[in-house]
């Protein structure tokens, strides 16, 4: 198995979440639209689709042009909250991989740990807050974990999805203390947070695609 994983698989870890906030859309708006304004699948779906899009036109040849190409496109084509925040995500884990063509799991683990720490500097959430912070931070916290055992990229990975899915469903008991669902208080309690939904999926597609690499 190898112990790197190529810029194919992480372009078609791109194309894999694509295909997710497509293929997922209504259900994410549903979740949106009990605590939210009802346009997080609409959200995801254009600014992924638009980035595969982008990605595909411009051919990145190192994981720096990569994220970068799809963090830009995710800022300048989704006006919600969403689309600041997961650009700033890649565009952080571009600039934290660096012009490589192939990365290992240290360098992985540690280009999501800017990415997420991007995402906590532009919407400044908590722990518990209910966002999109409360899937990715377990997640985080799990890949690192199995990083430093010495797992596999395939196996941290999922670890990674798995730990994403606990915290994801996690966020149903909580009051939202950030974005829009923060303006409902209590009455946000009871329901996933959508943010937390698509957050997961962007795991289960690392995995799925550094799974189909090995
Ligand atoms: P908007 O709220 O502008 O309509 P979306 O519906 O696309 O944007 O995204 C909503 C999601 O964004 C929420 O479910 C939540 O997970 C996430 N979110 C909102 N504000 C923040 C924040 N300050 N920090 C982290 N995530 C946030
Ligand atoms: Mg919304």
């Amino acid at each position: 198995m190898p112990s790197t994983i190529p810029i194919a698989a992480l372009t078609d870890w791109l194309h894999r979440y694509r295909d997710a906030v497509v293929d997922k859309r209504d259900w994410l708006t549903e979740l949106d639209s009990a605590i939210g304004d009802a346009d997080h699948g609409a959200n995801m779906a254009r600014g992924m689709t638009a980035a595969v899009e982008k990605v595909e036109q411009t051919s990145p040849a190192t994981t720096d042009e990569l994220f970068k190409t799809v963090g830009m496109t995710l800022v300048s084509t989704v006006g919600g909250a969403s689309g600041p925040l997961y650009g700033t995500f890649f565009l952080r884990l571009g600039a934290a991989l660096g012009t490589e063509t192939a990365v290992g799991p240290e360098a992985l683990a540690a280009g999501l740990r800017a990415g997420l720490d991007g995402v906590v500097a532009r919407g400044k959430a908590e722990p518990g807050d209910k966002t999109l912070f409360d899937a990715m931070s377990p997640a985080r916290a799990a890949l690192d974990a199995a990083v430093a055992e010495g797992a596999d990229p395939a196996t941290a990975t999922a670890r990674a999805a798995a730990a994403a899915a606990e915290g994801r469903d996690a966020t149903i008991d909580l009051v939202a203390r950030k974005g829009r669902a923060s303006y409902l208080g209590e009455r946000s309690a009871g329901h996933l947070d959508p943010g937390s939904a698509s957050a997961t999926m962007l795991f289960e597609t690392l995995a799925s695609a550094v799974a189909a690499a090995s």
